[in-house]
C-alpha cells in the first residue's frame, strides 16, 4: 500500500493527509460507532476533478472510500473503514444564489446554515432545517435526505433537490437535473442519489430550490400531564391545520435540558409541545387559537403563546439542545423511528413500555407532527449488563415501529447502526433490488462498504 499511497499523494498533493492524528480525527461521526476503523488517508479535494482522481485511484487499488460531510451523522454512515480512505468534502463549500431561477448552486461541503444565510440575503429561504443545521453539510443532508423541524409543513431535503453532480464509483462525473422546476425526462435517477448514504456516488454539486422567505411566526408551548395527552393533541391539530412546527419532548427530555442549561421549562410536566404557525396576516393568530383550543381540550395544564420571535426561538432552542443535553447523562443509543401519524400515540406508549421492560432510561424528543420520534437510550457503557439491555431495547424499538407500519429511520439514515434491521422493514425482494442497484453502480464495492446494505 505504501507505493499506492505515494501515488495518491503525487496526484493530489496536500489534499491528502496520512498522519495518524488526522486519520483519527476523521474516524467517527457523531454516533461514535464502535465498529469504525482507522483510515489510511484523508483526502480533502477542492473540486470535482480531484474527487474523480481519488475515486479512480481507489478503484484501481480496490481501496474502500467513505464520503464525509461534516461528520454530524447519527447512524455511523461516515464511520471510517479500516484500510480505506475518507473523502471529506469540507473544502468544497461555495454557494451561489440565482435569484431569477430561485435556486442555490452549492458545493457539498457548504453548511446548511450558510445556504440559509446566503438565500436570506435575497429574501429567499432554503427550508430543510435539521436541528444540527449549524454543524452539518448540504452533501450530508442530501445523502441522508435530512429532515428537521419545519418539515411538517415544508417537506424534507429531497423536496428541494433539483439537480446534482455526482462522481460515480468508477470516477465518471454525471450531471442530473438542473435549474428546472419540472423535468421528467428519463428515469428518476436524481432521487436515487438522495438518501443513498454515500453508497452510490459522491455528490460534488447540488442545485437547491429556494422559496420566498418565511413570514413571521407565532409560537405555542403547551405542557401536558402525560405524553399520551400530548400525542393525542398532535393528531387533533394535524387533522385541522398544517402547523409550521410541531415538536414534542417528554418529561425526561425536559429535565435533561433543564439540567444541562436552565431554561425555565416545567420539570413536572409529562410532556411539552412546541408548535408554530407562519400563516400570513391574521391567519397566523387564527391558527394559534385553534391549536390552543385543541391543547386545552386535550388536557394541557398550561398553554403559553408568543408572537415575539426571540421568545419563541428560546423554546425552539430548548428542543434543539436536547441531544447534547441527553448525551451529557451517559452513553446513548439514538433512535430515529417513525410511524404513520395516527399511530404516534401507540409508538410512544410502546417505547415507554420497553423502557420499563429493559429498565433503561429512554427520554423522547420527536418531530411529532410527522410521526418521527427520537427515543434516546441512556446507559452506562462501563456496565456490560446495562449495555446489553440498551441494545435489546434499541432493536425492539425498531421492530415496534415496523409493526405499526412505520420505519426504522425517519431522517438519520440506516448507515451502519441500523443495517441489521433493514431487511425486516424492506423484505427480501426490495433488499435484492437494492443490492442489484448497488452492484450495477459499484461492482467493486468500494464506496462506503458496510453502510446500508
Ligand atoms: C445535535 C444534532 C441534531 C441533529 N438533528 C437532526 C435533525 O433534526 N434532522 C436530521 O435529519 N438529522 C439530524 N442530525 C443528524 C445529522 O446532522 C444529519 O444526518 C446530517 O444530514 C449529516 O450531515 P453531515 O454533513 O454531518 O454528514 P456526515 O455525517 O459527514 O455524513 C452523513 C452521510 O452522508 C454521506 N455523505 C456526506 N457527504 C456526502 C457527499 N458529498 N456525497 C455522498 N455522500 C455523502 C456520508 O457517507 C454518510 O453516509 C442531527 C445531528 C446532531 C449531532
Amino acid at each position: 500500500m505504501g507505493t499506492a499511497l505515494e501515488q495518491l499523494v503525487a496526484t493530489l498533493g496536500d489534499a491528502v493527509r496520512t498522519d495518524p492524528v488526522t486519520c483519527e480525527n476523521y474516524r467517527f461521526d457523531w454516533s461514535r460507532d464502535p465498529t469504525a476503523g482507522i483510515p489510511i488517508a484523508v483526502v480533502r479535494p477542492s473540486n470535482a476533478a480531484e474527487v474523480q482522481a481519488a475515486i479512480r485511484w481507489a478503484a484501481e487499488h480496490r481501496v474502500p472510500v467513505v464520503p464525509r460531510g461534516a461528520g454530524s451523522g447519527l447512524s455511523g454512515g461516515s464511520s471510517a473503514v479500516a484500510g480505506g480512505i475518507v473523502v471529506s468534502l469540507e473544502r468544497m463549500c461555495s454557494i451561489e444564489i440565482d435569484v431569477a431561477a430561485r435556486v442555490a448552486v452549492v458545493e457539498p461541503g457548504a453548511f446548511n446554515a450558510d445556504v440559509k444565510a446566503a438565500a436570506a440575503e435575497h429574501g429567499l429561504w432554503y427550508p430543510p432545517d435539521p436541528s444540527s443545521y449549524e454543524i452539518c453539510s448540504i452533501g450530508g443532508n442530501i445523502a441522508t435526505n435530512a429532515g428537521g423541524l419545519c418539515c411538517v409543513k415544508y417537506g424534507v431535503t429531497t423536496d428541494y433537490v433539483l439537480g446534482l453532480d455526482v462522481v460515480l464509483p468508477d470516477g465518471t462525473l454525471i450531471t442530473l437535473g438542473g435549474k428546472r422546476i419540472k423535468d421528467v425526462a428519463g428515469l428518476s435517477l436524481l432521487k436515487l442519489f438522495v438518501g443513498s448514504g454515500g453508497t452510490l456516488g459522491i455528490i460534488t454539486r447540488a442545485i437547491l430550490r429556494l422559496i420566498p422567505a418565511q413570514g413571521p411566526r407565532s409560537t405555542l408551548v403547551a405542557y401536558f400531564p402525560t405524553v399520551q395527552a400530548a400525542a393525542d393533541t398532535v393528531l387533533t391539530i394535524g387533522g385541522t391545520l398544517r402547523a409550521s412546527m410541531m415538536e414534542l419532548m417528554d418529561q425526561t427530555a425536559i429535565n435533561a435540558v433543564e439540567d444541562y442549561r436552565s431554561m425555565g421549562l416545567d420539570r413536572s410536566a409529562g410532556a411539552m409541545l412546541i408548535a408554530q404557525s407562519d400563516a400570513p396576516g391574521a391567519a397566523c393568530a387564527a391558527e394559534i387559537e385553534v391549536m390552543e383550543a385543541a391543547c386545552t381540550t386535550g388536557g394541557a395544564k398550561e398553554v403559553f403563546i408568543t408572537s415575539d420571535p426571540e421568545e419563541g426561538e428560546l423554546f425552539v432552542a430548548a428542543r434543539r439542545v436536547a441531544f447534547p443535553a441527553i448525551e451529557a447523562r451517559g452513553s446513548i443509543l439514538l433512535e430515529d423511528v417513525g410511524a404513520p401519524v395516527p399511530q404516534l400515540p401507540q409508538l410512544l406508549s410502546g417505547i415507554a413500555a420497553l423502557a420499563e421492560r429493559y429498565a433503561v432510561e429512554i427520554p423522547v424528543v420527536a418531530h411529532a407532527g410527522d410521526g418521527n420520534t427520537h427515543p434516546i437510550i441512556v446507559f452506562d457503557r462501563g456496565d456490560p449488563e446495562a449495555r446489553e439491555r440498551a441494545y435489546l431495547a434499541f432493536n425492539e424499538i425498531m421492530h415496534l415501529a415496523i409493526q405499526l407500519g412505520g420505519t426504522i429511520t425517519g431522517e438519520h439514515g440506516v448507515g451502519r447502526a441500523k443495517k441489521a434491521a433493514l431487511p425486516d422493514q424492506l423484505g427480501p425482494e426490495v433488499m435484492a433490488l437494492s443490492q442489484k442497484i448497488k452492484n450495477a453502480l459499484d461492482p467493486l464495492g468500494i464506496l462506503n462498504p458496510g453502510a446500508i446494505l
